[in-house]
């Protein structure tokens, strides 16, 4: 996979030594046990899979390249590059303005672009309204387009899937910026429409097995569905594609159960009339960091960290897998960790930052299995050991590992 330049300041000296042992050892990607490393009588185990993505790096570098490249220039983001406060704050510190917040609200007015300005579009993807007026401003939208491309590979899928005359019913979160984008793009060839989930998934079944009537559908997803949406005759030829950072086993399992419905509702033999198979959309990234927490959920620990911005998606979703098992903390950084009994964590349920007085037991050994979302920086959940060292009085040196 393709290399790319970072900012320094984002690596770290273990979790590097770590990743590169790993995949020496491990190139095809195979194994998906994690990795323990004994520091005196901590032991943190972590996850094979997790931090930037080749769509994080990406995006990274190419908004780094546009502020060395346009020192004369105004720079904009549309809206935040990726869902980490590290990052965009340096950003913010090197000048670059965001045009939007994550909920869409303008911060910076449209009149105030121009032609003379950058604009970058970040990892999300951007919506085909958004494309346009930035191209009418005269606004040259591809030399920062950051868009990844495991994001345009689900709005071609889209996009073909509406040639063969397909509804797309999208797995996301309705007001993320990604499943904002995706929609725009899908809706250009086909109606579509958001689940967020099963709940949601079984409404849409239930209504294409006649059990709701077109006003409670309507009433269901009207936030959520393109404007001139059939509810009658656009559900009888359906695809399902997510937003990349959802839970990769939810999507198949709404994608499993709206094929059965389809089945149940035309008949087995006719199936591929009536339902798509998409698996091939899924992002690997978040498949392989799903998939090494899942691995994670086989270990014994005493308590599990989780590194990333609070309004990350893929993040909140390892935090879901995770607490399950495990006391989880959900931190943005090391500063979140006040002592051995006091972590201010990100409670994914309430939305709210949570102080807890317990934190790590008095225990002679504790095993502690860390973890971060795909828009982290590796030098992140460093810092995150190194305090827990630092307050377990233990030295840490890189050269150890
Ligand atoms: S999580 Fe996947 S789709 Fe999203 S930016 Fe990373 S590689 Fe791209």
């Amino acid at each position: 996979m393709k290399k790319f330049d970072i900012p320094e300041y984002y690596r770290s000296p273990i979790i590097s030594k770590v990743k590169a042992k790993r995949k020496l050892d491990d190139p095809r990607k195979k194994d998906f046990s994690p990795t323990s490393l004994h520091f005196d009588n901590v032991e943190f185990i972590i996850s094979r899979h997790f931090g930037f993505c080749y769509g994080v790096e990406n995006a990274i570098e190419k908004s780094y390249n546009a502020i060395q490249e346009n020192p004369d220039k105004r720079i904009f983001l549309l809206s935040q590059m990726i869902h980490n406060p590290e990052v965009n704050q340096d950003l913010l510190s090197q000048g670059v303005r965001f045009i939007q917040d994550t909920e869409g609200n303008q911060l910076v007015p449209w009149d105030e672009v121009t032609s003379e300005d950058i604009v970058i579009i970040p990892a999300f993807g951007t919506t085909v309204e958004i494309s346009e007026l930035l191209t009418e401003k005269g606004i040259d939208v591809q030399s920062y387009n950051t868009t990844c491309p495991f994001v345009e590979k689900v709005w071609n899928r889209s996009a073909k899937l509406g040639q063969s005359d397909h509804t797309i019913i999208i797995h996301g979160k309705h007001r993320h910026e990604e499943t904002k984008a995706t929609f725009s793009h899908s809706n250009l060839n086909s109606p579509s429409l958001i689940v967020r989930d099963m709940e949601e998934t079984r409404f849409l079944a239930d209504f294409i097995l006649g059990k709701h009537s077109e006003a409670d559908f309507s009433e269901f997803f009207k936030d959520k569905m393109s404007a001139n949406f059939n509810a009658r005759e656009d559900l009888r030829k359906i695809g399902v594609v997510n937003q990349t950072t959802m839970l990769a086993t939810e999507t198949q399992e709404i994608a499993d159960f709206l094929r059965s419905t389809m089945i149940e509702k035309f008949g087995e033999e006719d199936i591929k009339n009536h339902f798509a198979d998409t698996r091939d959309t899924l992002c690997y990234a978040t498949n392989d960091n799903q998939s090494a927490t899942l691995e994670l959920l086989n270990q014994s620990a005493d308590l599990a960290i989780v590194v990333g911005g609070y309004n990350s998606s893929n993040t909140s979703h390892l935090v879901e897998l995770l607490e399950d098992k495990f006391n989880t903390y959900f931190v943005k950084n090391a500063d979140e960790i006040k002592s051995k009994n006091e972590i201010d964590a990100f409670n994914i349920h309430s939305k709210e930052v949570e102080k807890h007085t317990t934190f790590l037991p008095e225990k002679d050994t504790l095993k502690i299995i860390i973890t971060s979302g795909a828009s982290c920086p590796d030098s992140a959940v460093d810092r995150v050991m190194q305090k827990v060292l630092a307050l377990m009085n233990i030295s840490f040196s890189p050269d150890v590992i």
